[in-house]
């Protein structure tokens, strides 16, 4: 069931940003789900630009033009399935697809590429539009809709964000060692902070807030304790 704001309170834009394995997308899914807002997981089309590098033979490091273009050509939409928010890409199904390490992987060199950037960013402003949107990512708060009426920096020790990690793969039938989870997050934190464009940071005015201990409920109750009191105060 869908819960909309109290009488007179306005719908607000919220941006959650934070390392892979923060948790930060089943706490957003829950969160828009609650508030009755539309969820944008940015992550989700920098994966399924990978996805179709991956099976296009373009690399990575030397044909960021041509994958800029193919970044440029799809048409994302998030969709309901059995309650949970899917992917669609031209029309297609691919969150089960783009969930793979190797998507993952791959999804982080490409998403240093400026043109590919360029398309995405212009695609995830257009599906917030509309207002009541929980958009999750790493440079929602910063660049993507810095303008966002709650903006929520969520992070969690380096060991915790992988055991998480490794939960989720192990969910899905993928197993991995812990070692291996480590390394290839400290890769992709490393890439993806110091990176010039866009790099994941923190926005001065965002809200940090670290999970170790935090069950997931208990962090969705904090933030829709956050969004409600900007609901009640927006203009
Ligand atoms: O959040 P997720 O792990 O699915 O994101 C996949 C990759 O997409 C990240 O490693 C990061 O390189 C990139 N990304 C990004 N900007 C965003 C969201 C994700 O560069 N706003």
């Amino acid at each position: 069931m869908r819960n909309n704001p109290g009488a007179g309170n306005k719908k607000c834009s919220v941006a959650i940003d934070g390392p892979a394995g923060s948790g930060k997308s089943t706490v957003a899914r829950k969160l828009a789900r609650r508030l009755g807002y539309t969820y944008v997981d940015s992550g989700a089309t920098y994966r399924a630009v990978a996805y179709k590098v991956l099976s296009s033979g373009l690399q990575a490091n030397k044909d960021a033009d041509e994958i800029g273009q193919v970044a440029g050509r799809l048409c994302f939409e998030f969709r309901d399935v059995d309650g949970q928010p899917h992917l669609f890409v031209d029309g297609e199904d691919v969150e089960e697809a783009i969930r793979t390490p190797e998507v993952g992987n791959l999804s982080s060199p490409v998403s240093a590429i400026p043109q590919v950037r360029e398309h995405l960013v212009a695609a995830q402003r257009q599906m917030a539009k509309d207002s009541g949107v929980v958009m999750e990512g790493r440079d929602i708060g910063t660049v993507v809709l810095p303008g966002a009426d709650v903006k929520i920096f969520l992070t969690a020790s380096v060991q915790e964000r992988a055991r998480r990690r490794q939960q989720q793969l192990q969910e899905k039938g993928i197993y991995r060692d812990l070692a291996e989870i480590l390394q290839q997050q400290q890769q992709r934190d490393d890439r993806d902070s110091s990176r010039d464009l866009s790099p994941l940071r923190q926005a001065e005015d965002a809200t940090k807030i670290v999970t170790d201990g935090m069950s997931e409920d208990e962090v969705v109750d904090l933030l829709e304790k956050i969004v409600r009191q900007a609901e009640a105060t927006k203009e």
